[in-house]
């Protein structure tokens, strides 16, 4: 039997592999959610455009030192947002709105809960520092200033930013398509009533999501029997039709187990069996030019290596540049045993606490699907290493 990799040498060799692929297009900021941006971006102007008033209040054209306390300023002039003002003399206020621009002249705004209203103008309460209240041109961002980068996954708060400075438009890589197919003779598609020995089809639905969520395109999901000619057909097929393959089930070590042989005959296995658990039975390689994960079966398992495994591959392969997994630190609240590879144990931590603690799903056997609803988290032990309670646990939330 061959050795068990050790996951870092996975992580390095897949690392060392991926491609990002170079079909971009260009969506309109409505389509670009959760995209990856394919381009480094520099803002065309200054945002803001012009100097603008941070308060409703009265805008002031003071000398330097200029005292205001107690003085009254007769009212020229009323600026409201969207509208530009005409230019301000010494000694007069204009009536401005939050948003709206300072007129020519002026260089300092007071807030209108620092005023009070007389018949002939407007009495300041307060000494006003020169420049307070104004939001200098440019402030925010700059012209020519690099706003995003090229591999910046699209957040709604991008796609603010990005209508800021004009763009209604941005150039993304195009979704991966990733084909899924599931092995197995007992397999059946809900909702098809089971008969004795069948079980529904759950990988297919798991891993559709887990794909969906990373924005790629799950394809060709299809569903096969334990049989090598239909297993190399599959994979052919998907290959040419996919930017990466992935299977579940078939890849141990039983004789019904077609899928590693299957990808020696049609392609090329680079990797076989990892050290972890659950997932051990995982492979990768490729099919032509097309790259395959072959994943277990068993639900827990394929969730977890296609996390953990598939998940920092297909990233890079879309040309995404964020980190694989924003782990944190969680406090144990449990014991758990070690093993001799490195363990990935479904937990659920409590972050109301000032210390977040994590406490484990009693069975943690990879074919307890709900313990991954259960679960907001998984744990990551070390390779021969025991839990105690108080140990602080690395979390990869789900
Ligand atoms: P295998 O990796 O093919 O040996 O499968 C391991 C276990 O996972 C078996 O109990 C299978 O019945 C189960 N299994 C395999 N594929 C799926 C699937 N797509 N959905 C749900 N369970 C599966
Ligand atoms: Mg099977």
């Amino acid at each position: 039997m061959s050795k068990l990799v050790p996951l870092e040498d996975v992580h390095a060799a897949l690392r060392a592999r991926a491609k990002c692929i170079d079909e971009t297009e260009t969506v309109s900021l409505t389509n670009a959610l959760n995209r990856i941006c394919a381009e480094d971006i520099a803002s065309r102007i200054d945002v803001p455009p012009d100097d603008n008033s941070a308060m409703d209040g009265y805008a002031l054209a003071l000398t330097p030192d200029e005292k205001t306390a107690d003085r009254v300023f007769p009212v020229s002039d009323r600026i409201v947002a969207g509208s530009v003002g005409s230019p301000l003399a010494a000694g007069k206020a204009a009536r401005i709105f939050t948003g709206a621009g300072i007129p020519p002249g002026a260089n300092t705004v007071v807030k209108q809960e620092d005023t009070s209203q007389e018949s002939d103008g407007i009495r300041i309460n307060v000494d006003v520092a020169t420049g307070e209240n104004i939001r200098p041109r440019g402030q925010d961002i700059k012209a020519g200033s690099r706003i995003m980068e090229c591999g910046t996954r699209i957040a709604p708060q991008h796609l603010g930013l990005l209508a800021s400075v004009g763009r209604a438009e941005v150039e993304t890589y195009r979704p991966l398509r990733v084909a899924i197919i599931a092995t197995g003779s007992e397999l059946i598609q809900p909702p098809t009533e089971l008969r004795p020995g069948q079980i529904y089809n759950s990988n297919s639905y798991l891993l559709a999501g887990l794909i969906h969520r990373l924005g790629m395109e799950p394809v060709q999901s299809i569903n096969i029997g334990d049989d090598p000619q239909a297993t190399r057909d599959a994979l052919v097929s998907a290959a040419g039709a996919a930017d990466c393959v992935v299977t579940s089930g078939g890849v141990s070590v039983g004789d019904e187990d077609y899928v590693k042989t299957a990808v020696e005959e049609v392609g090329h296995l680079d990797l076989w069996r990892i050290a972890i658990r659950p997932g051990k039975p995982v492979a990768f390689g490729s099919i032509g030019e097309t790259p395959f994960f072959g994943l277990p079966g068993n639900p827990v398992s394929c969730f977890v290596t296609f996390l953990i495994v598939a998940r920092p591959y297909l990233i890079a392969m879309q040309g995404c540049s964020e980190p694989v997994s924003a782990t944190y630190h969680a406090r144990a609240d449990f014991d758990y045993p070690s093993a001799s590879v490195c363990q990935f144990i479904r937990v659920r931590v409590d972050s109301s606490e000032t210390e977040p603690t994590a406490v484990v799903f009693p069975n943690q056997s990879s074919g307890v699907l709900s313990s991954l609803t259960w679960a907001n988290a998984l744990a990551e032990i070390d390779a021969d290493q025991a839990v105690r309670k108080g140990d602080v646990l690395k979390i990869h939330p789900l």
